[in-house]
């Protein structure tokens, strides 16, 4: 089994009907929780999980709407996890999401491409650091 990291964002988790149906989903998809925590992250917190995309002209936004409430993180697991949970949660983009994969998790849940409901480790190598960010007494090995 492989693990990864998904972040449910704050415009699923202030919807806990909406919440439910994802995390169903996510079980539906055949992952299983391994850990989990709900909190609200501080902005300065954000700023570091999302240091790769300083400068980008999304930063502020991306940062604020993280910081706006809380959010459900979830290890997950299950064969080839990194790549079946990006599938499941499809497109980055909100709209592209919708005309292209309109079952994935953002189509389904997404607001706007910044509040897109979900996010995803994109390799091995994310997937442990975030995993050691949210969960640092988790032992991976
Ligand atoms: P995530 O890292 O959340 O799983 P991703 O890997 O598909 O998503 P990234 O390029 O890493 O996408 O962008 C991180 C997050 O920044 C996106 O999930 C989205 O919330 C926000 N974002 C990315 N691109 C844009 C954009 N063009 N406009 C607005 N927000 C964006
Ligand atoms: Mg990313």
């Amino acid at each position: 089994l492989q693990l990864t990291l998904a972040i449910i964002k704050p415009d699923v988790v202030a919807h806990p009907h909406r919440l439910k149906e994802v995390k169903q989903l996510i079980l539906n998809n055949n992952f299983y929780f391994v850990r989990s925590q709900e909190r609200r992250l501080q902005r300065k917190i954000v700023e570091q999980f999302y240091a790769e995309h300083k400068g980008r002209f999304f930063f502020n936004r991306l940062v604020g709407f993280m910081s706006s409430g809380p959010i459900s993180v979830h290890i997950l697991a299950r064969e080839d996890a990194i790549a079946k949970w990006r599938e499941a949660m499809g497109p980055t983009k909100t709209f592209r999401a919708k005309h292209e994969v309109p079952d994935s998790i953002r189509a389904r849940f997404g607001l706007t491409d910044t509040r897109n409901a979900t996010h995803g480790s994109d390799s091995a190598e994310t997937a442990r650091k975030e995993m050691t960010f949210f969960f640092p007494d988790f032992d991976i090995d």
